[in-house]
């Protein structure tokens, strides 16, 4: 029986989690201070500001709790500080690995450019990784709210400036049905050119013809697939191609995309041979950590031990992490001894 102390100190691997959905309101009190920002001294109100309600309307409603903190993530100084938070924070949860994913374009409102935002992260995670027993990547999005020459633009630099941490490209944003086909185009530069792989959010509400526009896009990840639900055909389909899905379980409540955690379709998706981890997506905005999804799971779910250990193998395996970091947390993860 999978024990909640086990699912604490396992050596996790977490593959999606925003940037800016994850600061602790400590953090952020911290970020605002530091630049001499106007910040409440009440760590309640922050946190307010900052927690999706358990039950928002969709993801649009879901995605305004990001406007509150973008303000204060335009500096390099802040960005590098929420970096450091959110690596200490994952550390502290026991995780081994974790691909923090951040978009440049919402911290470059005062003047920092691409390359500036992504060294500022990529020096939090470098400090975190001498203090804690953790590694950490990035990946960089585009939002599909912004111009698309706009994304172009983030994505040809982060190309040319070649940072060793940036591992991936994603999408994100609001979503819409059969979004890809604008930026078909954009994401056959990226994927030819083959130096920095691809995932995506799709599937995270209802347009499941996403999923599969992601694949064909070149996507080796898909974020949420949550529309993948109930479509045992399309599940087949999926399980036919060498892709995870990150799954972010209360996330998927907060928009409703499920209503409860005992929606969640862990069973179904091992059933149908769909390869897929789990993460928290935002780690603040929807008041989780990694220890507390798994739990969630096992108590709704009945999540086993030996699930657990391959949903977070699965993890290290399709992580854009090399290839001797994805042995060593591998083998750890092999060698861990659950409670009798
Ligand atoms: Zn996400």
């Amino acid at each position: 029986m999978l024990r909640k102390s086990d699912i604490q100190s396992f050596p996790k691997a977490e593959l999606h989690c925003h940037l800016d959905g994850s600061i602790r309101p400590e953090a952020l009190q911290k970020i605002a201070k530091a630049q001499n920002l106007v910040i409440s001294e009440n760590l309640d109100e922050v946190r307010s500001h900052m927690q999706a309600p358990q039950s928002c309307q969709n993801l649009v409603d879901y995605l305004t709790c990001f406007d509150y903190v973008l303000p204060y993530l335009q500096t390099e100084v802040a960005l590098e500080m929420a970096a450091f938070d959110v690596m200490e924070q994952s550390a502290q949860d026991g995780i081994r690995y974790i691909e923090i994913r951040f978009a440049p374009s919402l911290s470059m409102k005062e003047g920092l450019s691409v390359e500036q935002t992504i060294q500022a992260v990529a020096k939090g995670i470098a400090k975190a990784e001498k203090t804690y027993d953790i590694h950490g990547n990035i990946l960089v999005i585009g939002m599909k709210t912004g111009e698309l020459e706009l994304i172009q633009s983030i994505f040809s630099k982060t190309l040319t400036l070649n940072h060793r941490k940036v591992v991936g490209f994603d999408l994100a944003g609001a979503e819409n049905d059969f979004f890809m086909d604008e930026y078909r185009d954009l994401l056959t530069v990226v994927t030819e050119n083959g130096a920095i792989p691809l995932t995506l959010h799709a599937g995270e509400c209802g347009c499941i013809h996403n999923v599969f526009s992601a694949i064909e896009s070149g996507a080796t990840r898909l974020g949420h697939g949550i529309a993948l639900k109930g479509d045992i055909k399309a599940q087949q389909k999926v399980s036919a191609h060498d892709v995870c899905i990150e799954g972010c379980p209360t996330s998927n409540v907060q928009t409703r995309a499920i209503e409860t955690i005992k929606d969640y379709p862990l069973n179904e998706w091992l059933e149908n041979d769909i390869t897929f981890c789990i993460n928290t997506d935002n780690k603040t905005v929807s008041n989780t950590t990694l220890s507390k999804e798994y739990d969630l799971l096992r108590t709704e779910l009945s999540l086993s031990v030996e699930t657990f250990r391959q949903l977070n193998k699965n993890a290290m395996i399709y992580s854009f992490a090399d290839a001797v970091l994805k042995e060593k947390v591998l083998k750890e993860m092999t060698d861990f001894s659950f409670e009798a």
